[in-house]
């Protein structure tokens, strides 16, 4: 992978990480993703000067790249170690697609407006990443062509689990989702074991809505 290390914003990045840990973030591979994505390259050129700082900013279609905090917590709960499936839905900028292409084997990522699609794709390349996929699409029907995935990551809010998704999760898989209102939810922890689903609820959260076959719906 080339090294996406702009000097420039190296001391940004460092105090972000020294924030992460100090919200509690100790798993260290998840640190390491978030030294190596610079992510300068996923916000929009007037918020350049906020990209590392620890709050969503504004993305293009009115959506928003989330908390690199969220993230990371989303990123911990995952344990990933490196030779999983991931399939995460609602790309937006590609951030934390990237940031999840440090942690695993192969990254599928689905979101559904085009032109954030083709945004993230060229800030993806950019990063050199050879490792993940990418799908125009409505991600509540997941992509069976790759399951099952060792884990799943949905970045936008649900009003319950798109069944897709749970049968495309391999057993002993982990599936991280909001789930809840349009406006407030709760961050969820899904681990699967054959055909139990164990919930766990994990911290208060607000996201964009999942929109979709199996999510909220677009009218
Ligand atoms: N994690 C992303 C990042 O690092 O920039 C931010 C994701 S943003 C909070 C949520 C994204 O989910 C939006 O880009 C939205 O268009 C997308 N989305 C919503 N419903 C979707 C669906 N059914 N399929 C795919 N993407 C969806």
């Amino acid at each position: 992978m080339a090294d996406p290390v702009v000097p420039e914003y190296r001391g940004a990045r460092r105090r972000l990480i020294e924030t992460l840990q100090s919200k509690g973030i100790k798993d260290l591979s998840v640190l390491r993703a978030f030294e190596l994505t610079p992510r300068h390259l996923f916000v929009q050129s007037g918020s350049l000067h906020r990209a590392y700082e620890d709050s969503p900013l504004p993305i293009s279609e009115g959506q928003t790249i989330s908390q690199p905090s969220v993230h990371a917590r989303y990123l911990e709960l995952l344990g990933l170690t490196g030779h999983e499936r991931v399939l995460e839905v609602g790309t937006g900028s590609g951030y934390q697609t990237v940031l999840l292409s440090h942690l695993a084997a192969q990254v599928f990522s689905i979101e559904r407006i085009p032109g954030l699609l083709a945004t993230a794709r060229e800030a993806i390349r950019s990063c050199g990443c050879r490792n993940v996929s990418l799908l125009l699409g409505d991600g509540t029907i997941g992509w069976r062509e790759y399951a099952p995935f060792d884990a799943i990551l949905v970045s936008a809010a649900a009003p319950d689990v798109p069944r897709p998704l749970l049968e495309q999760l391999a057993d002993g898989g982990r599936l991280i989702i909001p789930l809840g209102g349009r406006t407030e939810q709760t961050l969820t922890l899904i681990t699967r074991s054959g055909d139990d689903y164990k919930r766990r609820d994990i911290v208060p959260v607000r996201f964009v809505p999942l929109l979709g076959t199996h999510g909220w719906s677009t009218s």
